[in-house]
């Protein structure tokens, strides 16, 4: 393998997170009943007409600059196939004059990646074979397709082939979902299918510069699956050279059973007869549109990164959790509202994984490590507490009030803890003499006095407060 060079270029759509389809008034929302969200446009129905939505535009824009991409007057096309699941015959897309080109993104190990384009463009509907195995056509006995998805924003973005490896396939794919979480462009959900990868693959000789022969893999639905199925496809092509053969250039399909195999061949490939869409006009966003959209442009991942790391001290890896899950701006603020940053970092990254956790109040969320911090509340109470927080916009006091939360007021710890030392005065010499590991005599005993209602974390702080 050390001979061979890994060369992968992405396709990623990107469903938009629009209210509304790219060209009709039709809800854009995942999980409703089949077949609801439709409107004759969604359809084709004949004398109905697109009507394209501001909102899509403006967070296809706000992407592209992320990207660092220059944003340029585009045309839509339609792209002509028959699917079952698109019952107009064709795909309004955007063809030799996309919205977005020429950008770049970093990874966070520092290598950049071009990006050739991103082009707005519809989605299709949903079929889902029934009957068969994994859902697949063979063998299926029957098809049910819902046009709720028919119609809806999506922002397809086109890299270079400048990744030269699994890994790094996936941290592209990693940081881009950062970008959009931190944009509030797309919910980015690769599992519910808001975010959906193609990787193209192929492998040459260290050194040389050339392309040769790929294979593209569609529909990509995990960080996992991506990272094997490149992993998988460039060891195909180098066993393939190094027995004298070479790969065809087709699409295939990955399969969790962990191979590739073909969907179809180059061969078979469509003509798709683009042709301009005689209903939609030239898209020319002018230059005051896009320097609003710049000028209102989130902080960025990287740069919350690396705020998330001074301001709480913690690792890279830490931070890089915490902004992948969209949650670097409550941290933060709570931090400014003086939460304690470790406390507000531990419920970032292990007990806010919860929908909506982003729209947490930051001054309650504060509040809420404060009162761990004075002792008012065990790790288990201040867990429902959260959890609450998020489903109903209470202060964490009040909650707690309703629970009826034996508040340990910050006064009964103390004299617990000077309770303790008291009768471990061998443990309390060691302590003062810089042995940290006593202390769990401390608060082992304020625990047991306390009937597991005090904090450990509290415990210590106060603890420090009487030896410094
Ligand atoms: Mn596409």
């Amino acid at each position: 393998m050390s001979d061979w060079e890994v060369v992968v270029g992405l396709e990623v759509h990107v469903e938009l997170a629009t209210e509304t389809k790219l060209f009709s008034h039709a809800p854009n929302r995942f999980g409703d009943e089949p077949n609801t969200n439709i409107t004759p446009v969604c359809l084709g129905l004949p004398g109905s007409l697109p009507v394209l939505n501001r909102r899509a535009v403006e967070l296809a824009m706000t992407i592209g600059i992320a990207l660092g991409c220059e944003i340029q007057p585009s045309v839509f096309h339609r792209k002509n196939y028959f699917y079952p699941d698109m019952p107009k015959d064709y795909q309004v897309s955007q063809y030799d004059r996309p919205i977005c080109a020429d950008g770049a993104l970093d990874l966070p190990n520092g290598t950049r990646i071009g990006i050739e384009r991103a082009h707005l463009e519809e989605d299709a509907g949903k079929t889902t074979h029934i009957g068969g195995s994994d859902g697949r056509i063979h063998g299926a006995e029957e098809a049910l397709v819902d046009y709720n998805r028919a119609g809806v924003p999506l922002l397809e973005v086109v890299s270079r082939p400048d990744i030269r490896s699994a890994e790094d396939a996936r941290a592209y794919v990693e940081e881009l979902r950062a970008i959009l979480i931190a944009t509030k462009a797309s919910e980015a959900r690769l599992e519910e299918g808001s975010m959906r990868v193609d990787a193209n693959v192929s492998v040459r000789p260290v050194g040389s510069q050339e392309l040769r022969t790929r294979c593209e893999i569609k529909n990509l639905n995990s960080l996992r699956s991506l990272q094997r199925a490149v992993t998988y496809e460039a060891e195909r092509h180098i066993n393939l050279y190094e027995a004298g053969e070479e790969p065809v250039q087709e699409t295939r399909h990955w399969s969790e059973e962990g191979r590739t195999h073909t969907l179809r061949s180059k061969e078979e490939a469509n003509d798709y007869r683009y042709f301009p869409e005689p209903d939609l006009v030239l898209l020319d966003p002018d230059a005051e549109w896009i320097q609003e959209i710049a000028a209102a442009m989130p902080e960025l991942p990287a740069q919350l990164r690396e705020k998330i790391v001074a301001k709480a001290n913690v690792d890279m890896e830490t931070a890089a959790t915490v902004v992948s899950r969209g949650l670097a701006e409550l941290v933060l603020e709570a931090i400014s509202h003086g939460a304690d940053p470790g406390r507000a970092i531990t419920h970032a990254v292990q007990n806010l994984a919860i929908q909506g956790a982003d729209k947490l109040n930051p001054k309650h969320f504060a509040e809420l490590t404060d009162m761990e911090s004075s002792g008012a509340l065990t790790a288990t109470q201040s867990k429902q507490i959260l959890v609450e927080m998020v489903e109903s916009e209470l202060d964490p006091a009040s909650i707690a009030q309703k629970h009826g939360f034996e508040s340990m007021d910050s006064s009964e710890l103390e004299e617990l803890v000077d309770i303790a030392i008291a009768e471990n005065p061998d443990a309390w010499e060691k302590f003062c003499g810089g042995e940290e590991k006593v202390q769990g005599v401390f608060v082992g005993a304020v625990m047991k006095a306390s009937k597991g209602q005090a904090d450990g974390k509290a415990v210590s702080t106060i603890l420090r407060k009487r030896r410094d």
